[in-house]
């Protein structure tokens, strides 16, 4: 979309250093700009009746890849519904992301301890680095214990943060400090099963198979709700189930490997990609099959080449509206 918030953010954090000692009335606008509380701690009871009627929002927390990118952080999608906030994968730097997009946008659930809900679309680490970030931050205040679903090997990850984080325990139950909750970071981990994985008055989240090469079980998920439909890719080269399940959702957010960015990588490297990840071309037939309201891609793999084009790949086959997502961007968009 418009330039990085981050490059913007950088660009105005030297403006202010320039413009020090000049009166605060002559500083610019700046285009980009986030008033962020410092450290704030955030309770509740339950959700307000301002987040029960606001509509179903969609904020991509990060877009990115293993690939260490100054301007994304790692996979992850959020979607808010009824004042709860549901994550679907959670890469490094997400639960950052979170705090920001909880500021930014006025979402109250996404303060991390108060995220409910985590769905791991397959367990390969640029999609589980802030598992232990997110059921551990603050935990003591937690009112409910981080709830997670996942593939076979969920509950391995799980069972290791629970022994990782023992030593933190231990030092919080065992001295001075009041704990609100002392189970607050007993993380609940349940097996993914394709099929509805979660009702909550009009919201279904549903998970299914997808194809990830030898990555095996992957899934991807819809999403409903009385005001929404979405459908999320996680990491699939293409999925006839999944273009089944995107018929005509309002969004769909697809993973995807830019054809000239395949081109930079050796030829091992080529063939993995092609059995694990969907192509601009591939990505390009799928949605003209499945004619999503908006295609948002996330997850992109560009190794190096300009990340717009892989836009202009889709486009040369696809009519219809694509974006290429940011971090902290939110759907609908406002
Ligand atoms: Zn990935
Ligand atoms: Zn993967």
């Amino acid at each position: 979309m418009n330039k990085h918030p981050s490059q913007a953010a950088f660009g105005f954090t030297l403006g202010a250093l320039l413009l020090a000692g000049k009166a605060l009335s002559q500083t610019p606008e700046p285009e980009f700009a986030l008033t962020l509380p410092s450290a704030r701690t955030e309770l509740r009871e339950a959700p307000s009746a301002s987040e029960l009627l606001a509509p179903t929002r969609v904020v991509v927390l990060g877009t990115g890849t293993p690939i260490p990118d100054a301007f994304r952080a790692g996979s992850s999608i959020a979607v808010i519904h009824k004042g709860e906030s549901y994550l679907f994968d959670a890469g490094a730097g997400a639960v950052r992301q979170a705090t920001i997009a909880r500021y930014k946008y006025d979402i109250p659930s996404l303060y991390p301890s108060l995220i409910c809900c985590v769905f791991f679309s397959h367990l390969h680490s640029d999609h589980t680095m802030d598992f232990s970030e997110l059921a551990h931050t603050m935990w003591w205040r937690r009112s409910a214990a981080l709830k997670a679903w996942g593939p076979q090997g969920i509950e391995r990850i799980a069972s290791g943060l629970l022994e990782m984080n023992s030593v933190d325990v231990d030092l919080r139950t065992g001295g001075l400090q009041p704990v609100q909750n002392p189970d607050g970071f007993r993380v609940t981990a349940q097996t993914i099963e394709p099929g509805i994985l979660l009702e909550k008055d009009d919201l279904v989240i549903e998970a299914f198979a997808v194809d990830h090469g030898d990555i095996h079980p992957a899934y991807g998920f819809k999403v409903t709700t009385a005001d929404l439909s979405l459908v999320i890719s996680g990491d699939t080269a293409y999925s006839e189930t999944l273009v089944e399940k995107a018929q005509g959702v309002d969004l769909l957010f697809h993973e995807v490997i830019s054809l000239q960015g395949l081109l930079q990588n050796s030829p091992g490297f080529q063939r993995y990609h092609n059995s694990a990840h969907t192509t601009s071309e591939e990505l390009a037939r799928l949605a003209n099959i499945a004619r999503p309201e908006l295609l948002v891609l996330y997850h992109g793999l560009f190794y190096g080449t300009e990340e717009e084009s892989v836009l202009d790949e889709i486009g040369a086959i696809y009519d219809g509206e694509v974006i290429l997502a940011d971090d902290l961007d939110v759907f609908p968009e406002r």
